[in-house]
Parts: structure tokens; C-alpha cells; sequence
């Protein structure tokens, strides 16, 4: 369904003048510059085999940046896909006589398969399990290296490994394998600027604020893992038919971590610190050749080597280069010129937008939230307040499905969102801001809002990354924040980071905007502000569920009114009557 045609937005100038590839051709030409040169060269073997190294691991390490870098998940067990994908072409092209190229995508298909059920499995549970699951994965798939002899020769390994007719010199397989090099950068290098990449940014900075703006947080970091395990399989496959010989030790938990290094060193943000990694790791230990002749003293120097590098630049050696970059250019860029934001919110159900029936939240023994009705009317703004800990901000939590309710049933434009995800709520309308603010923070101010803009199915946002930037724009802009859209987050005061919350939620077209205390922590000129932005978004006819302190801002802002105190509603109704209520009055004299 889409918008009336007079309430969509005037199509801005295109953001970007020239098509994708154009852009992009400087990165082709000097990919194709490389594949000739390693086509052509005549590398002696020793050269060659540190080429070849360094290309195929370049791969597998893209796939950490991926999974680490950008959706913030670890994964131990790269070697582990690696090996997949290595065996698959070993015993593919070797005993069962089936052609490279088969098994080279059967090896990325069982990787991506192991990938998706591991990640399937555990990625619920998070942080330390998810790096013992992938442990366990590792010294299982080591085992079975080892020990199922029938199927993988054991620790003898495979030999005599083919390669595709195409590249049977070594020179012409160098080539291919950088030719591969090059398009999974690519893919990697754009993969950020994505639906996907954006969606596993956002849950690597913030999971729930990820949730409450309508990404599905799991899927993406199975996605994410998926995608790091196919790249390993990718990387192992390529790296069988070059070396034509593998065996266990190999695709030890010793190499995953090995790759691990190789990402953090470079900077596991970016495909090109991957790069930077790969190659230092594998040339420091050459340069320090010389150095073998003294037992145990060229390990403490290679060790120490990492070690400066990590705590220097604890975001890698890319990562350091290109965060003075970023800020550099967040100077010189001005954004484009947005047009008025329009909010729409949809109209389908009656006259209540949100009808809460009692809802409440125990946590143990504490009712934090017993049995409260809520009902907002549409086009209104409603206030919930209370004395602190009177269970308002879990109240919300609650309505947006951080927490699940303990009973009640929640109905936002006739929709039953009780038992929804975050997301599905978001995507039904429910639009939110935190008490305590929760920004992405490695992006920048326009960023964070295209996040929001991006929730399915809002209307109000065309095709393409362009339509986003301009819905996000119009947002910032709103906010009054527009001229610094390109700068990240951390620049920004407190009051302007709450801005930047709302214009999120804004982008996004809600139904409902949930805002949890939004003049918490501003000063007197920032909050009559805010005052004034919350008119401006009641003027369009959005509806607004806030929670406050600031009994001014209450009392002038909202029609209607709901108390609580120690979880349960004790007031209810029209705003002057209800502030005047004894109750209430006691509640915060009681309390304050
Ligand atoms: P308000 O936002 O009105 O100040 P809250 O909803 O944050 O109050 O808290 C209501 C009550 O629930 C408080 O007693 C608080 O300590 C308790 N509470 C909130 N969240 C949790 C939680 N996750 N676990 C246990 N108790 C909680
Ligand atoms: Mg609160």
C-alpha cells in the first residue's frame, strides 16, 4: 500500500550523480591491474606460496570482519570452515574424482549449512557461550580430521589435490585466487551500506535499540555468521587446490586464532584492514627468519610485535588510519537539503491507537507493573507518570517487547502485538525513544536515523538508499539537526543525542511514538525546546505516549493523563482533573 500521492515527498535531487559501477571503476581497474600482474609474473615458488597464502587467508579473515567487524558476534572457529571447505575439494577432486568446481561450491555450501545451524543453535545465548560453542565446533571438526581415517585419510592428509583445468599453472591460479580476492572484497567492502550491513551494525552497537527499530536481531547474526563461515569454506577451497596437499593441523583451533589475529591487527572493521592483517602475519614471521637461530627469541619478538600494534591501535592499523579520516571528512561534506518531514501514521483502526488491558510485569516477587489499563486516543498526546520506580519505564518495555508481559493484552491499531517481537511491533507501528539514550554509536547522526527509516513497512519511504537518506534527512532536519547529519554520534552534546533518538523514531513513521522521559538530563533552553519539537509532532497528527517528570511540560503537552504508583494505576483521565486528583497529590508530595 502506498501513500496518497499528495503526501509523499517532492523527490530531492539525486544524492549521488553518478551510478554505482562508475564510482567504483578506480577499485575494478586496480583489481584487474593485479590479477594481470600475478598472471604475468614469474614468481619463484617461495614467493609464490606466501601469495598464494596470504590470498586465500585474506578470505577467510573478510568473513571475521563480516561476523566480529561488523555485527559484533565472535566466531573461534574459522579454521574450522576453512578445513570444510578445504576437504571438500581435497577428497572431492582426489577420491571421488568430482570436478573442482563442484566441490568448491559444495565446500561453501556445507560451511554456510554448519555456519547457519551452529550459529542457529547458539546465538540466543550470546557473548561467552557463543565463543565455547564455537570452540567445541573446531576441536569436533578437528577430531573428525583425525579420526574418521575412511573418509579424510586421518593425520596423513590429502595429496595430489586437482585444480580446475582452466588455472592448471601456478601462475594462472595465483591469478584466479586474486580475481576471487577481488570480487569478495568488493561484496565485503559495500556489505556496511547495505539493509543487512546496516541491520548488523546496529545490533553490534546496540541490540536492543536494534530490536525497537525493526531489525530481527537473531536472523541478522545468523545471517552474519552464515556469511563468515561461507567465506571460510570460500578461503579453504581455494587454498586445497593451490597447495594440493592438506591435513589436519592445518584447521587447528591454533590457525583460527591465527585468523582472529590477522583481523584485530589489521582492523576488523574493514575488508582492507583484513588485508593489512593477513599480509603483516604472514611476513613478520618471514622478516624475522634470521632471528630463528636464537631458540624462543623470535616468538617474543613476533608476540611483542602484535602485542604494540593491539594496544596502540586497539582498533587495528586500518582501523586507526581510517578514523582520521572519517572525522576529516565529516568536516568537509555538507549534507544534502531536505525537504519538510511529513509523519503519516496510518489510520486503520477506531479512535484508540493503543488499548492496554491489564498489563502487568513481575519480576520474582516485585510487581513492577499490576493489572494497568491504558488507553490512547488517536492524534493525542497522553502522559504516564508517577514517582520514580512507580514501574513507567517498565510499563514501556513492556509495550515495545523488551520484556514479555506476565499478563494483559496489548492492541496497537487493532493489531495484537502482545506476544510480537520487538521488531514485528516496530514494523505494526510502535516507534520509541530510551530513557537512558540508545544511539549507534560507531555511525554517524544520519546513520542512526536511516536505521529507523528503514523499518518495513513504512510507506513513507521509496526505493533505494537514496529514498533513505532523504526520509533521514527530512528527520534531522525536523530535529533541527540536519547541517551536522554526517558527524558521529560521540560529537554530539546529550541533548542533541536525544534529538537524534526522537528523529529515529520519526523517520520510521510510527503509529504510536513511545517516548520514555525525553527531557531527562536537559537544561531549561534545550527543554523548552524539545517542548516546542513535541508541538511540532503533535501538529502532524501523531500520536504520543510520554512518560515525564516535568509536570509543566505534562500539564501544558498532554490531554490526557495516567498515574502510577508502585506499579498500579491510580489516576486516570483528563489532564487538569487528574493533576488535581488527591491521590496524585499525595503519590508525589508522599515521594518527592
Ligand atoms: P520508573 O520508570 O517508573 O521509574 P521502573 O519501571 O524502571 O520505574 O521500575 C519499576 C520497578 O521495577 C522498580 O522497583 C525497579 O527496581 C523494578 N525493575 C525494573 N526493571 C527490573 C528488572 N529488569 N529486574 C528486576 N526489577 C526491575
Ligand atoms: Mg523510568
Amino acid at each position: 500500500m502506498s501513500a496518497p500521492s499528495d503526501n509523499m515527498p517532492i523527490p530531492a535531487q539525486a544524492i549521488h550523480s553518478k551510478p554505482l559501477l562508475v564510482r567504483h571503476l578506480p577499485y575494478f581497474i586496480g583489481a584487474a591491474i593485479l590479477v594481470v600482474v600475478a598472471a604475468n609474473m614469474n614468481f619463484d615458488g617461495y614467493v609464490h606460496n606466501i601469495l598464494l597464502q596470504a590470498t586465500t587467508f585474506a578470505i577467510a579473515v573478510f568473513g571475521l570482519s563480516v561476523v566480529l567487524g561488523l555485527c559484533g558476534q565472535i566466531n573461534l572457529a574459522q579454521a574450522a570452515f576453512f578445513g570444510l571447505g578445504a576437504y571438500a575439494v581435497g577428497i572431492g577432486t582426489t577420491d571421488l574424482q568430482v570436478s573442482f568446481w563442484l566441490c568448491l561450491v559444495g565446500g561453501c555450501v556445507i560451511s554456510l549449512l554448519a555456519g547457519a545451524v551452529l550459529g542457529a543453535s547458539t546465538l540466543r545465548l550470546g557473548g561467552h557461550y557463543l565463543a565455547m560453542v564455537t570452540i567445541s565446533f573446531q576441536q569436533i571438526v578437528t577430531l573428525v580430521m583425525i579420526n574418521a581415517i575412511w573418509l579424510t585419510h586421518g593425520p596423513d592428509g590429502v595429496s595430489n589435490i586437482k585444480r580446475p583445468d582452466l588455472f592448471q599453472s601456478s601462475q594462472s591460479y595465483l591469478a584466479f585466487c586474486v580475481a576471487m580476492l577481488a570480487i569478495v572484497g568488493y561484496l565485503v567492502w559495500h556489505l556496511p551500506d547495505t539493509k543487512l550491513g546496516r541491520a548488523m551494525r546496529a545490533v553490534r552497537d546496540n541490540e536492543l535499540a536494534a530490536g525497537v527499530n525493526g531489525i530481527d536481531v537473531f536472523r541478522t547474526k545468523i545471517n552474519a555468521f552464515a556469511i563468515c563461515a561461507l567465506l571460510g569454506g570460500l578461503a579453504g577451497g581455494l587454498f586445497a587446490g593451490g597447495f594440493a596437499y592438506v591435513s589436519p593441523d592445518q584447521f587447528s583451533f591454533a590457525e583460527s586464532i591465527v585468523f582472529l589475529t590477522m583481523s584485530l591487527l589489521g582492523g576488523v572493521a574493514s575488508p582492507i584492514g583484513s588485508a593489512i592483517g593477513t599480509g603483516l602475519l604472514i611476513l613478520i614471521p618471514e622478516w624475522l627468519r634470521f632471528l630463528k637461530s636464537v631458540p624462543g627469541l623470535y616468538l617474543a619478538i613476533y608476540g611483542l610485535f602484535v602485542i604494540l600494534i593491539i594496544r596502540f591501535m586497539p582498533d587495528g592499523i586500518w582501523g586507526f588510519v581510517s578514523d582520521a579520516f572519517a572525522r576529516w571528512r565529516a568536516k568537509i561534506k555538507t549534507p544534502p537539503a531536505a525537504n519538510a518531514l511529513q509523519l503519516k501514521p496510518a489510520t486503520i483502526g477506531g479512535d484508540i491507537v493503543l488499548e492496554v488491558t491489564g498489563l502487568s510485569k513481575h519480576f520474582g516477587g516485585l510487581k513492577a507493573v499490576d493489572g494497568v489499563d491504558i488507553a490512547v486516543k488517536r492524534g493525542g498526546v497522553h502522559a504516564l507518570i508517577g514517582p520514580n520506580g512507580s514501574g513507567k519505564t517498565t510499563t514501556l518495555n513492556v509495550l515495545s517487547g523488551l520484556y514479555v508481559a506476565t499478563a494483559g493484552k496489548i492492541v496497537l491499531d487493532g493489531t495484537d502485538i502482545t506476544h510480537m517481537p520487538p521488531h514485528q511491533r516496530t514494523a505494526s507501528g510502535l516507534g520509541r525513544t530510551f530513557q537512558n539514550i540508545r544511539l549507534f554509536r560507531s555511525m554517524t547522526a544520519l546513520e542512526n536515523v536511516e536505521i529507523g527509516a528503514e523499518r518495513p513497512g513504512n510507506t513513507m519511504v521509496g526505493k533505494g538508499d537514496d529514498a533513505l537518506t532523504e526520509r533521514a534527512m527530512e528527520a534531522l532536519t525536523f530535529v533541527g539537526l540536519g547541517s551536522r547529519a554526517n558527524e558521529l554520534i560521540s560529537s554530539f552534546s546529550y541533548g542533541h543525542q536525544r534529538l537524534i533518538e526522537i528523529a529515529r523514531a520519526l523517520a520510521s513513521n510510527p503509529t504510536l511514538l513511545l517516548l520514555d522521559e525525553p527531557a531527562a538530563g536537559l537544561n531549561s533552553t534545550e527543554k523548552l525546546e524539545l517542548h516546542e519539537l513535541l508541538k511540532r509532532i503533535a501538529a502532524q497528527g501523531l500520536t504520543i505516549l510520554i512518560i515525564d517528570h516535568d509536570m509543566t511540560l505534562v500539564s501544558e503537552a498532554a490531554q490526557h493523563i495516567t498515574v502510577l504508583n508502585f506499579g498500579r494505576r491510580i489516576a486516570d483521565g483528563e489532564s487538569m482533573a487528574v493533576l488535581r486528583h488527591p491521590d496524585v497529590v499525595s503519590a508525589y508530595l508522599g515521594s518527592e
